[in-house]
């Protein structure tokens, strides 16, 4: 496939900077790489973090860990991947190989997780042209718009692999907490698993989304108690948490079931207090989850085509990339730069 010399990519070229339009010359893949020509990125709230410095990685660094793209080129070593293929590239890109959990094939407990980050400690999609590993990308299917797409990488690939690891009989009682950019997404993968499916948000706003998404129950805490209303159907026996601080999380621990499960997605920087005695009387668990590796990535890929699972997304042309990254928080629910547009 012919190339261009050089493609545009917008950058943090140092802690705090905002992002700034680059001419990058184009790269070859080396061994184990391709190069893929980005259709669409998503912007995620943990690109903030890179942005702020908080994580490895360095600067000057191209953030986005949520790309769908077209395989432009290939490395000769490469072989499950061919030039023209559609794929989609989350945040986790590679692994040492070597520690427990690497040999034990529990990859994403890995010593090593954080030193390959695609728009983290490497280069990601917010550009014409990414250089990825394929330890970093998986197929996708052509029939799945690339903007719809693209956020399944990171907010839908948290939801189905948290909701998957924490998994309750068909038919159980499942309350989302937080009817947003994660949020959304879980009551469309808890209506699709077979679950009866309880939205609960802050205000009446998200009634009518919730609903249509697949929530069975709509439970508005600017007028009811989330917990009481809860207990009143039984208890939930998973809660899936994207409240945005330690206390709203914690708080949902009262509406849960007997062995209920509380499952936290979101990464509140907070912290509250919580008395662990008061797991004991219910049993109940809580845990948490985070992204996944590019097997989890087809999983749920897969998943939400079967589904019909989408995000809602805002889209941006590239030269947008400031004014998408600022409307990210404010974004309903997801903001997609589409680099070809
Ligand atoms: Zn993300
Ligand atoms: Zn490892």
């Amino acid at each position: 496939m012919a190339h261009p010399q050089t493609y545009i990519a917008y950058r943090f070229e140092k802690a705090g900077a905002p992002l700034t339009r680059a001419e990058l010359p184009w790269t070859e893949p080396k061994e184990g790489e391709v190069v893929v020509k980005v259709l669409a990125t998503g912007i995620c709230a943990s690109d903030s973090l890179v942005q702020g410095g908080g994580l490895l990685g360095g600067f000057p660094r191209v953030p986005g860990h949520e790309v769908v793209g077209d395989v432009a080129a290939v490395h000769p070593s490469v072989k499950d991947f061919k030039v023209g293929q559609r794929v989609g590239a989350g945040w986790q890109r590679g692994f040492c190989g070597k520690c427990k959990n690497c040999v034990s094939g529990k990859r994403m407990g890995c010593a090593e997780l954080f030193q390959h980050g695609t728009g983290c400690t490497h280069d990601g999609g917010l550009a014409q042209y990414m250089v990825v590993p394929t330890s970093g990308i998986c197929h996708m299917p052509q029939d799945m718009d690339p903007a719809e797409s693209a956020p399944l990488l990171c907010a839908g690939l948290t939801i189905y692999k948290a909701m998957t690891h924490n998994k309750v009989p068909e038919g159980s009682l499942v309350a989302v907490h937080g009817v947003g950019g994660l949020g959304h997404l879980a009551i469309q993968y808890s209506k699709a698993m077979g679950y009866r499916t309880v939205a609960i948000s802050s205000s009446s706003s998200k009634k009518e989304l919730s609903l249509r998404l697949g929530a069975d129950v709509y439970i508005d805490e600017s007028t009811q108690d989330a917990v009481e209303e809860l207990q009143k159907l039984g208890g939930a026996d998973m809660i899936v948490s994207t409240a945005p601080t330690s206390a709203g999380a914690w708080k949902m621990l009262g509406g849960l079931a007997f062995e209920g499960k509380l499952v936290v997605v979101s990464l509140p920087t907070d912290v509250a207090p919580l008395s662990p005695s008061m797991l004991c009387a219910k049993r109940l668990t809580i845990t948490g989850d985070l992204i996944g590796d590019a097997d989890d990535c087809a999983e749920t890929i897969a998943f939400s085509n079967k589904h019909g699972i989408k995000p809602t997304v805002e889209k941006f042309p590239l030269e947008k990339a400031n004014e998408a990254f600022d409307h990210r928080p404010k974004a309903f629910f997801r903001a997609v730069v589409l680099p070809w547009a």
